[in-house]
């Protein structure tokens, strides 16, 4: 099917795209347009007006590191991150989800701050985005904030970014000494979008013993959320493969998920846990590598 007629607006820069957002009734703005347009041609979404944020050059498509953060702008493309040292090197879960979203053809087109914006209960970043505490970069035409990944994904395909605002930028705290981060799914088919994903991150003290650890997943729930729980009983621990996938089980359980056409409830609540525990698996490998 066609989108329904609509205009096209190609802005060059930042200020005139939330100039035109602020201004147009009933506009979105189109970033990687993998999710947009598909939901267009089915006419989900019937927009009047989009704004085009492709020819907007510098900072919304830059991936800039510093000491104490990766800074990444809206429009990277997921293939740009896979690509990306920094990414890499001090974001491994991000680079994880990077390799596996999807396939090729939409990993070079998809966003960042598409996917994030988008918050399909499916996707993958909002999960790395809470493991790795990342904060939003949310603007309008009086300003700027910054928005905690917490709270950030306010329901399915629902965000803190209002109607007239855009989403500039991702920033990712880089951490020093035995920090970790890793993602995990498992998928309903290659090339699809997870059954289930983990991304966690870790901190351990020299014994090996987790000082600090954050666990994000998807696909049991409306939303990507953290599994605080499992959090709170991996601390003080040097847990074994057997206990943590003990304590996920268990914690997913009180969790009041539904059957769906592709797994029943009871198949989510494994997968989930099979997901945290592969994610832990590989970042206990990371952060015990590092001095
Ligand atoms: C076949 C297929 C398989 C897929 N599999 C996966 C998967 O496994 N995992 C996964 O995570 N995703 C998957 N996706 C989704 C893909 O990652 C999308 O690219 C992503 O969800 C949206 O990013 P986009 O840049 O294409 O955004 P668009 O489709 O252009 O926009 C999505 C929404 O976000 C809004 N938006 C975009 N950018 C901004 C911004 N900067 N500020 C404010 N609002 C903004 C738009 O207005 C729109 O409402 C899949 C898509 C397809 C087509």
């Amino acid at each position: 099917m066609f989108p329904k007629k609509f205009d096209y607006y190609s802005p060059k820069t930042i200020s005139e795209a939330i100039g035109l957002i602020d201004e147009l009734k009933d506009a979105k703005v189109l970033a990687g347009g993998q999710s947009l347009l598909p939901m267009m041609k089915l006419r989900l979404a019937t927009p009047a007006a989009l704004i085009d944020l492709s020819n907007i050059n510098g900072e919304l498509g830059s991936i800039v590191q510093d000491k104490s953060s990766v800074e990444i702008g809206a429009m990277a493309r997921i293939a740009e991150l896979a690509k990306s040292k920094a990414v890499q090197k001090s974001l491994p879960a991000l680079y994880d989800a990077s390799l596996v979203i999807a396939d090729t053809q939409v990993r070079n087109m998809g966003t960042i701050g598409g996917n994030l914006a988008n918050a399909d209960p499916n996707n993958d970043m909002p999960v790395v985005a809470l493991a790795l505490n990342a904060k939003m970069e949310v603007r309008n035409k009086n300003g700027k904030r910054l928005e905690s990944a917490d709270g950030f994904f306010v329901g399915p395909y629902t965000t803190k970014i209002a109607e007239n605002e855009l989403l500039t930028k991702i920033i990712f705290p880089v951490e020093h000494g035995r920090f970790g981060s890793a993602y995990s799914r498992i998928e309903r088919r290659i090339g699809d979008y997870a059954l289930a994903a983990a991304a966690t991150s870790i901190k351990l003290e020299s014994s090996g013993k987790v000082t600090d650890a954050r666990i994000a997943v998807a696909g049991i729930s409306m939303n990507a959320i953290r599994l605080e729980a499992v959090e709170k009983a991996l601390i003080g621990a040097k847990p074994d493969q057997k206990t943590t996938n003990e304590i996920t089980l268990k914690t997913v359980k009180d969790i009041d998920v539904e059957d769906s056409y592709y797994a029943t409830a009871s198949t989510k609540r494994m997968a989930v846990a099979y997901a945290v525990q592969k994610s832990l698996d590989k970042v206990y490998e990371r952060a015990k590598a590092k001095k």
